[in-house]
């Protein structure tokens, strides 16, 4: 069935987002159809093998709703968006929940549309320090995805 956030498959798309750069949306757009090249979907197409745990906190598998919703470090990133938004915490256990939690928490208007980029662009910036650590072998800190 064809409902306002799902396509004919019966997918998750995320509802549109007026002012974000084109690349971050189209990032948006493939993390709600879960079409990240995520640990677990490239052992799945048997890309990779080894290990596949999260590069932030080593422990659990890397998947999307780990990476953006259950991993310690994007958990601190929702607590700090949700305090510096003044907007209650943002308690998100799938990508969807996530990616539509601005419009459950009571606001509406401007403020609304601004939780909602603040969120995709942390997810954005969450998913590039991933790539950093996970290809560079860098060092990321959760100061440096804040400061994005
Ligand atoms: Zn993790």
């Amino acid at each position: 069935m064809l409902t306002r956030n799902n396509n004919l498959q019966g997918n998750y798309v995320p509802s549109s987002c007026r002012w974000l750069p084109r690349k971050c949306s189209v990032f948006v757009w493939r993390l709600g159809l879960n079409k990240l090249a995520t640990m677990d979907s490239l052992m799945k197409r048997n890309i990779v093998r080894g290990n596949q745990n999260c590069v932030f906190c080593l422990e659990a598998e890397e998947t999307s709703v780990h990476l953006f919703t259950s991993c310690n470090l994007s958990s601190t990133v929702w607590s700090l968006v949700s305090l510096w938004c003044k907007i209650p915490f943002i308690w998100a256990f799938s990508v969807k929940d996530l990616l539509e939690s601005h419009d459950f928490i009571g606001l509406s208007g401007k403020k609304k549309d601004m939780v909602q980029g603040i969120i995709r662009i942390g997810c954005w910036s969450i998913w590039k320090a991933r790539n950093e650590v996970r290809f560079n072998n860098k060092n990321v800190k959760l100061e440096d995805i804040i400061r994005r």
